[in-house]
C-alpha cells in the first residue's frame, strides 16, 4: 500500500468530517444497518429537529451537511433505507435520476452555476453512514483534504469510472444502465 493510499484509506472513512460522529465503528462496519439504529433514517423521523432540512417530499429528504466540505454541501437521501450505492441495480436508475434532478433543484435555489456543481456517492467501505446518500455540493471545496474525499475518476476502455472511492452521479446512472454495479474498483 503506498503512503498516500494508506493515508486516504485510514483517514477517509474514519475522519467523520462529513457525517455525524456518533456512529460507532462497529455500526459503520456492519453491512446491514437496521433502520432503527440508522442516523439517516432518524433524520426524517424522530431526530429530524437535529437536521437542517432544505428539501423534502414523500420519498426523499435533503439536509445540510453538519461539517460542509464545500461552499454548500447537502446530503440527499431516500426515505426508504438502502445501504449504499453498491446495492443499486438497473432497476434503480429512475430513482438515481430523480435524485440527480432534486440535487440540481436544490443547487438552483442557491444559484450555483453548472460548472460549480458536484454530485456523487461514496463507494463502500468509504461511506461512513450506511444509508445511501447523494453528496450535493457547490464548489469550491474548503480545503485540499476535503477535496480528496470526492475524487472523480474518469473511465477508460470498457469502464465508465476509474479507481475511486467516489462515483459521480452520471457515472452511476451509466454503470447501472449497462447492468453493472458500482464499486471502488473500475466499474
Ligand atoms: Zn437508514
Ligand atoms: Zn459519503
Amino acid at each position: 500500500m503506498s503512503g498516500l493510499f494508506a493515508w486516504l484509506v485510514l483517514r477517509n472513512p474514519l475522519s467523520g468530517g462529513t457525517h455525524p460522529s456518533n456512529v460507532t465503528e462497529a455500526a459503520s462496519k456492519s453491512r446491514v444497518t437496521s433502520a432503527e439504529q440508522c442516523v439517516f433514517c432518524r433524520a426524517y423521523s424522530d431526530n429530524r429537529n437535529a437536521f437542517n432540512i432544505v428539501w423534502e417530499d414523500a420519498d426523499f429528504v435533503a439536509f445540510r451537511d453538519r461539517r460542509p466540505s464545500s461552499l454548500h454541501h447537502f446530503q440527499l437521501i431516500p426515505k426508504n433505507h438502502i445501504n449504499s450505492v453498491k446495492s443499486l441495480t438497473k432497476e434503480d436508475v429512475d430513482m438515481v435520476r430523480r435524485m440527480e434532478k432534486i440535487g440540481n433543484d436544490v443547487l438552483d435555489q442557491y444559484h450555483v452555476p453548472s460548472t460549480h456543481r458536484r454530485m456523487g456517492f461514496h463507494t463502500p467501505p468509504f461511506n461512513s453512514v450506511h444509508h445511501l446518500h447523494l453528496h450535493v455540493q457547490a464548489l469550491p471545496y474548503v480545503s485540499l483534504a476535503r477535496r480528496l474525499k470526492y475524487p472523480v475518476a474518469g473511465g477508460f476502455g470498457i469502464f465508465e469510472k476509474g479507481f475511486s472511492w467516489f462515483a459521480e452521479v452520471g457515472q452511476v446512472i451509466r454503470i447501472l444502465e449497462r447492468g453493472s454495479t458500482v464499486g471502488t474498483l473500475p466499474s
